[in-house]
């Protein structure tokens, strides 16, 4: 496919590129791909690594709406992490409210070539690695979780295992995907994604667009499906705390079973209150980024939304779930639109989650990897090493 010589160009040049300024040590890869060095599979090799990436656009089934804006595409940078012969893949999906841009990421990644990845021989030294890659910066989560999950992938394929595994999880505790419906004008549209839907064991619905809008939506869907459970993200959408507990009354008549970030992330106080007196358990999204978030969340809301893009990756993503699960917070795994490729590192998670919203790549038209699974809307992880990803 053109794309994807195309990317190989883009990776050589700039490999070629990085070899200018440091030849000795930067990029052990030559432009057509091999390695240079011996693939000798030992793991205290001097091989140095080499880092490429190319933007890749993200085109979505249908255009994709939440309660403060609408697209049609997502701006992705997929990356490759190369180390004796072996490659992990990496990803960063940049909805255009996070801030981050092709731009951006580029920028960032230049920077982790020329002044972390030089100072390293060793993928496992996975700890120190990803702190330096942090401390280039604040912010640029997305850009971070790119170098992140392919130096994953990278040492999931040296250990020859999958990170579910690594980390002791079991493949059969993952819970099933919900599968998105976007808010749409269009009542024809909104019946035909529905139908569209049939395959998913759970549904989820944005809402946050007002009363008779957020009605709308329900009532249509429930026409059609009257059964599937829904999970429901306001996006921050609602204001008033006392009209956001009757509304959760209304929706848990209807079949919803959780309510994302009902409003301002900045609320804490009226979340409070809420998670105090809903029915539903309330989660947090947008209040929850990374780590650091956690402690105040508690008492807050019944549990976190944790998302690669937000949380710089899998490592911290790891921390994330040992400390909700010490906070008695429960556990959703969430996603941006992505390929498979980010899609299949937070899937290795998932065995821990009480809920996932992993439909990423399957809102894509285009997605250009294969990788986790869904089976009758389960998250089926399979046993190839890393993330158990490839291009297609
Ligand atoms: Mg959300």
């Amino acid at each position: 496919m053109s794309d994807r010589r195309s990317f190989l160009k883009t990776a050589g040049a700039l490999v070629a590129g990085a070899a200018l300024l440091k030849p000795s040590r930067l990029f052990a890869v030559q432009a057509d791909g091999n390695s240079s060095q011996e693939q000798s599979g030992s793991f205290s090799s001097k091989g140095a690594f080499a880092l490429s990436w190319k933007p890749f656009t993200g085109q979505l089934k249908y255009s994709f709406s939440i309660s403060t804006n609408t697209r049609s595409s997502t701006p992705i940078i997929l990356t490759e992490l190369r180390w004796q012969g072996l490659v992990g893949y990496g990803e960063a999906s940049m909805p255009p409210y996070l801030g981050e841009s092709q731009a951006s990421v580029d920028a960032f990644l230049q920077r982790v070539a020329a002044e972390v990845l030089p100072r390293f021989d060793d993928p496992f030294r996975m700890e120190d690695i990803l702190s330096e890659v942090d401390r280039l910066a604040p912010g640029n989560c997305a850009a971070k979780a790119s170098v992140d999950i392919a130096l994953h992938d990278l040492c999931g394929k040296i250990m020859g295992q999958p990170w579910w595994k690594i980390w002791g999880f079991d493949a059969a505790d993952t819970p099933c995907t919900s599968y998105t419906i976007g808010w749409d004008a269009s009542d024809d549209i909104v019946r035909e994604k529905t139908h569209e839907a049939s395959w998913a064991k759970v549904l989820k619905v944005k809402l946050g667009r007002g009363d008779y809008e957020d009605k709308r939506m329900i009532t249509l869907i429930r026409e059609i499906n009257p059964d599937t459970p829904i999970y429901i993200d306001a996006n921050q959408g609602w204001k008033n705390k006392r009209y956001v507990l009757d509304m959760i009354h209304w929706l848990k008549e209807r079949g919803i079973v959780m309510i994302e970030q009902p409003m301002s992330k900045t609320d804490l106080e009226g979340h409070a209150w809420l998670t105090e007196r809903s029915p539903l358990p309330i989660i947090a999204d947008e209040a929850c980024q990374r780590l650091v978030d956690i402690p105040a969340l508690k008492g807050a809301y019944h549990g976190i939304n944790i998302k690669l893009m937000k949380c710089t990756g899998m490592r911290e993503a790891r921390e994330m779930v040992s400390l909700a699960q010490a906070l008695d917070l429960k556990l959703m795994m969430g996603c941006m639109t992505e390929t498979s490729v980010a899609i299949s590192a937070a899937a290795q998670l998932a065995p821990k989650m009480q809920w996932a919203d992993l439909d990423g790549n399957v809102l894509l038209s285009n997605d250009c990897f294969t990788g986790m699974k869904l089976v009758e809307g389960k998250i089926t992880l399979n046993d190839l090493p890393g993330l158990g990803v490839s291009p297609i």
